[in-house]
């Protein structure tokens, strides 16, 4: 996928600010921040949309959990509580089609969707 910006940062060909980096996944801050902490967790793998994923991908996806976690935790926001959100398609607000877990956090998140 040489023109997706999700497999392009993953790939180290644009600079982002990366937070994280395993051999499935990145994690790296938004652009465009939403929240003080705003960090993309990325699969290296390309998929489009949460839709694109089946029952091969069930470890990857599990994986990208606990990267959250992870990252939470190291960065010192997991007591406090964060958010993460995966948008799909265009009423779910989905700009780059590279599946990717947003990770939210360091004010309280008023927005209750659900
Ligand atoms: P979506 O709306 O697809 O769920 O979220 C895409 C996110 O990617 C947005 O929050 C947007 O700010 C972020 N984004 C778009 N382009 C870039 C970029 O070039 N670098 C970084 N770090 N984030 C980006
Ligand atoms: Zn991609």
């Amino acid at each position: 996928m040489d023109t997706c910006l999700f497999c392009q940062i993953a790939s180290r060909e644009r600079p982002v600010k990366m937070v994280y980096e395993d051999e499935q996944s990145v994690a790296f801050e938004d652009i465009n921040p939403k929240a003080p902490v705003h960090i993309l967790i990325v699969p290296r793998q390309h998929l489009a949309t949460i839709l694109d994923a089946t029952q091969a991908d069930d470890r990857l996806l599990g994986h990208l959990l606990l990267v959250a976690n992870l990252i939470a935790k190291q960065i010192g926001i997991a007591e406090r509580g964060f958010r993460l959100v995966i948008n799909c398609n265009s009423e779910g607000g989905q700009a780059v089609y590279h599946l990717h877990l947003h990770l939210l956090g360091g004010r309280p998140l008023s927005w209750h969707p659900a």
